[in-house]
């Protein structure tokens, strides 16, 4: 794939960029290598200086980041300010908080003195995904930076300047140039990159196809990776939900980025006595969600970040129907090579359809129909994925208790299932391992040296 901005809502290309050859991204893994060893030796409070400075900017910068969003990858502006604004928040969090969560943990053993050192790794290498352009960025690098590490970025590449922009926030907040750098590459020379002894650790956000393949070259040369992968997350719906709140969520939920949302939720598995009342409401709430131009200030969801991203998500319910799938709320593609997709509602989803088996990266809701709470529990579990979920029911016992049973990274009763710094985000099953955010993120891309003093 070329390194192109593209612009899914004009159809225009905006900016193609020439990808660096290996002896240019070689050059700038030497540099890397070389600040890696500089920047482990600063301060926790130097770190949180630069990271605060980088929030600051973020917050200067938020419209014309925001702007740079709408037009590779169709965010519409509100949503991409508050995506910048996570970002800052985020490098406030690390900058704030990163000393407590790697101070050293007295542990009580037959020693003197025994403890755990937490230790910056190196260099690590993010491999991204375009959906949330900056976020998914910084949720690796602030935890990063702040222990003591740098980081090489292999953005998606439709989203070039997006990754330059981010690299320039870093650098003009007075991060060593070295310590953070967008690679405008593609995805061919990551498998060299993670081969060669400089870089330490890789992390990965994307599909389970590429996390895969990265996984499977770190492990041939013993390198720490963690994992964010796809999600087909359930929200289940009990009879006793407060329907009309379940429903509004719902449509949020589903809608999130144009659907395009590895937590968005998918499946709404709902109890029989509430599930025609569900999906009219359901229905009501996408209809009413307005799209358009993601520069407009009123547009609430966008187009779809690349065409053929609409036309695999096309084919994916063209299948689905064909399978047995019921068409609820028609919608869908505007016309084939089109990245616009007007959200949709499938019911009668079963075991066997595509819409059943896999991720659908866009605004499609699929509805599942549940006997009883064990049945939808039973259905929500009965998936590869295990990312996010979410339950609502007005009976909290019930709900805590179904929360514990679902096998998912994260759930959420009567809530919409975020990421925020507070909380470990990650996932189990094919959605991935490792956990990004709160301390847990923070101590992935450390080595947990045990000390033992006589
Ligand atoms: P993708 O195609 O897997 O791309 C993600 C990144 O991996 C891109 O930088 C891509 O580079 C690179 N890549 C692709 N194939 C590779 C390979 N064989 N070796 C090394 N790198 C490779 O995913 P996407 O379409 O951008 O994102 C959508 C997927 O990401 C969905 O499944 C979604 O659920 C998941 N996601 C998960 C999370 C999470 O936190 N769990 C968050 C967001 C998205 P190129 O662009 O150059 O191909």
């Amino acid at each position: 794939m070329p390194i192109e901005s593209y612009n899914p809502y004009t159809d225009r290309v905006l900016r193609r960029f020439s990808a660096f050859s290996w002896s240019k991204t070689e050059r700038i893994l030497a540099q890397a290598d070389k600040a890696a060893r500089a920047w482990r030796g600063t301060t926790f409070a130097h770190r949180a200086g630069v990271l605060h400075r980088a929030a600051a900017l973020l917050r200067q910068r938020q419209d014309e980041l925001a702007r740079l969003m709408a037009l590779e990858m169709g965010k519409p502006v509100v949503d991409g300010r508050a995506e910048v604004q996570k970002c800052a928040a985020c490098c406030d969090f690390y900058a704030d908080k990163a000393e407590e969560f790697l101070a050293d943990e007295l542990i009580q053993t037959d020693a003197g003195r025994s403890f755990i050192s937490y230790q910056p790794l190196g260099v690590v290498l993010a491999v991204m995904p375009w959906n949330f352009p900056l976020w998914q960025v910084v949720r690796f690098a602030a935890p990063a930076l702040m222990a003591g590490n740098v980081g090489l970025l292999k953005h998606a590449s439709n989203v070039p300047q997006c990754a330059l922009a981010l690299e320039q926030v870093f650098h003009d907040a007075g991060l060593p140039p070295a310590a953070f750098r967008s690679l405008l590459i593609g995805s061919d020379l990551v498998e060299k990159l993670i081969e060669d002894d400089r870089v330490q650790a890789v992390t990965l956000t994307g599909s389970e196809g590429a996390g895969s393949a990265v996984a499977a070259t770190s492990g041939r040369h013993i390198k720490k990776t963690v994992l964010e992968l796809g999600g087909s997350d359930p929200f289940l719906v009990l009879a006793d939900a407060d329907l009309p709140l379940a429903a509004k969520t719902a449509a949020q939920a589903r809608m999130i980025n144009a659907g395009q949302s590895c937590i968005a939720a998918k499946r709404f598995i709902v109890e029989k006595p509430v599930l025609k009342e569900f999906i009219r409401l359901l229905k009501g709430h996408l209809l009413e969600m307005q799209t358009g131009d993601p520069l407009d200030e009123a547009t609430q969801y966008g187009p779809l970040a690349r065409p053929d991203l609409a036309d695999d998500l096309t084919r994916q319910v063209e299948d689905s129907v064909a399978q047995g799938a019921k068409v609820e709320l028609f919608g869908g593609q505007s016309q084939p090579g089109s990245a616009l997709f007007r959200p949709m509602i499938l019911s009668n989803v079963k075991p066997g359809q595509r819409a059943y088996e896999e991720e659908l990266f866009g605004p499609v809701a699929l509805v599942l129909e549940a006997k009883d709470a064990a049945d939808a529990l039973r259905l929500a579990n009965d998936s590869r994925f295990g990312l996010g979920a979410a339950i609502w029911t007005q009976d909290l016992k019930k709900g805590e208790q179904l929360a514990r049973e679902i096998e998912s990274g994260a759930v959420f009763v009567n809530g919409l299932v975020k990421s925020m710094n507070e909380l470990p985000f990650g996932g189990v099953k094919k959605s991935g391992y490792g956990r990004e955010l709160s301390y847990l993120g923070i101590r992935e891309f450390v080595n947990q040296k045990s000390v033992w003093i006589g």
